[in-house]
């Protein structure tokens, strides 16, 4: 949906100039797609393909950064973020490979501007730029509990018998109950979503691209909202207490199921215009940053 919204909002030469590089580029036929419902706009089918890639290419850091949720932007050093961004390792052209979506959304936004690059170089900037834009804005890829940003933190979501970890509801639950609910199609959704949020385009789509500011934001989003409006809240775990595991978990599983976490109406009614001016955000900001990439 970021995608097909963004694709309003290109210029016509930069939304002829985005199908050419990924046109011209194509995937491999033969790579599997964890994401079969594909749309047909080549911008929007492009926007899950940096999943289907973590393992391929190494790039799993690149999704998220974990700015743990007891930090709060005014008291903190923006450039602290980089604490939880370490480069890991050097790249082909001997600069440091990102380690991070901050990072990653620089890194791959400069080889999409070089028009000196190769072009397949440039159409797989363009696929992770579609993708990282929509990452920076779920909250949980900008804050974590030392539950690997929800991934971890399991808990009730309506009648739903299996629990459901915060992460996913965030990424899918929220979004497909909505769509359910209208009963509308992601075009229709997409569509619906540009009206509402139309006079936020210059806010956010012809405002200077600041991907640290964007990430603190997200990360405010999720103190506020997605853990905020727990009930009954998580205890928040304390920075200082050494590494982020980020193959297990710090908050042991059964001490969260333990405390019988439950979304309902009370909690969707709260988050869901966020999560709707999230995805509309996000979309805006794609395309402001492709607007100036060709
Ligand atoms: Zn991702």
């Amino acid at each position: 949906m970021i995608g097909l919204i963004a694709r309003a909002h290109l210029t016509p030469a930069v939304s002829a100039a985005v199908d050419q590089l990924l046109k011209e580029n194509p995937l491999d036929p033969n790579q599997k797609r964890y994401c079969q419902d594909r749309p047909a706009d080549p911008m929007a089918d492009a926007a899950s393909w940096a999943d289907d890639m973590k393992s391929i290419d190494k790039t799993f850091t690149w999704h998220f950064v974990d700015i743990p949720l007891a930090l709060h932007r005014a008291e903190t050093d923006s450039l602290d973020v980089m604490k939880w961004c370490e480069a890991i390792g050097p790249s082909v052209d001997g600069k440091d490979r990102p380690g991070c979506l901050a990072t990653a959304i620089d890194y791959e936004w400069s080889i999409l501007r070089d028009k000196n690059q190769p072009a397949p170089d440039r159409a797989k900037a363009l696929r992770y730029l579609i993708h990282f834009l929509g990452d920076l804005s779920q909250p949980l890829h900008d804050a974590d509990n030392r539950d690997q940003g929800g991934n971890c933190t399991r808990m009730t979501f309506f009648a739903n018998e299996k629990l459901e970890n915060l992460h996913a509801i965030w990424d899918e639950r929220m979004i497909g109950r909505d769509l359910d609910a209208r009963k509308s199609f992601q075009h229709q959704y997409a569509a619906g979503l540009d009206r509402e949020f139309a006079a936020s385009w210059p806010n956010w789509g012809e405002a200077k691209p600041d991907v640290l500011a964007w990430a603190w934001e997200g990360h405010e989003v999720a103190s506020q909202v997605t853990y905020g409006k727990l009930k009954p809240q998580l205890p928040v775990a304390n920075p200082a207490d050494g590494q982020i595991d980020r193959a297990g978990c710090n908050l042991e599983r059964s001490q969260v199921e333990g405390m019988h976490i439950t979304i309902g109406d009370e909690y969707f009614n709260a988050a869901l215009p966020v999560v709707r001016e999230q995805l509309a955000k996000a979309a805006y900001r794609l395309a402001g940053l492709l607007n100036q990439s060709f």
